[in-house]
Order: structure tokens, then sequence, then C-alpha cells
């Protein structure tokens, strides 16, 4: 009739290594969470980010000071004779003044403010990098 009762100490201290065990689950548990909070919003900045990149408007040739200085978009397709200046081989992205990744299709441009330059485009105010 009468219940059997535990070994002291062993009864007492199993519940709380239990919730010991479950205390450092949950905290290991909301730590994962917060590092996976942050890395999330980190990865949204660098979407943002390349997005903005993108929003920008692109050069067009029609452009007041596009035009003042001979941008092409398709720099092989350049007219040799009204754009002398201009050698094979000279192309933004090997621009000292572009400013788009190693390998990118477009790029900023200190000369047009808040536009992307095509990265095969050229222009008059090209200078060679290193
Ligand atoms: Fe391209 Fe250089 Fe002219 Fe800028 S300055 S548009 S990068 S050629």
């Amino acid at each position: 009739m009468c219940a059997k009762v535990p070994p002291r100490g062993a009864a007492m201290h199993q519940p709380m290594n239990i919730l010991a065990t479950r205390e450092k689950m949950t905290f290991k548990a909301s730590i994962t969470r917060r590092v996976l909070m942050v890395k999330t919003v980190a990865a949204s900045c660098a979407t943002l980010s390349v997005l903005s990149a993108q929003a920008q408007t692109m050069l067009l040739e029609s452009d007041s000071q596009a035009k003042t200085l001979g941008y092409k978009a398709d720099a092989s397709k350049i007219d040799k004779k009204q754009q002398p200046r201009n050698e094979a081989g000279q192309i933004c992205s090997n621009c000292i003044l572009y400013q788009g990744a190693a390998n990118s299709t477009l790029g900023g441009c200190p000369l047009f403010p808040g536009k992307q330059v095509a990265a095969k485009a050229w222009c008059s105010a090209y200078a060679k990098k290193g």
C-alpha cells in the first residue's frame, strides 16, 4: 500500500536536471532563432542594396551629358570617324572611372551621377584602368 520511495537524492535531482536541460535547449533555440533573424535581415539589406543599384536609371545615349561625351552603349558600334579617340578594346569595364563590379554588365560612373553605364559602353572621357 505504500508508494515506493525513491532512493534519497536521486528523485529530487532528476526533475531539476530535466528542467535544466529544457532551459538549455530553449536558450540554444532562442540563440539560433536570433542568429537566423540577424542573417535574414542582413540578407534582406544586401538584396535591397543590389536592387537599389539596379533601380538606378540606365544611361541613355540621348542624355545631354552622354551626347556631349559621345557615349555609346555598345562600343563596337562607334563610328571611328566621329570618335577618332576610340580604340579597339576600350570599354567602360576597363575604364578607370567604371564603378561596376568585375564581370558586371552595368556600373556607375562619376561622370553620370545616379545613372548606370553599360560595361561594354564607351565615352570620350575613357581612361585605361591601371
Ligand atoms: Fe565609361 Fe569611362 Fe566614359 Fe564612364 S568615363 S562612361 S566608365 S568610358
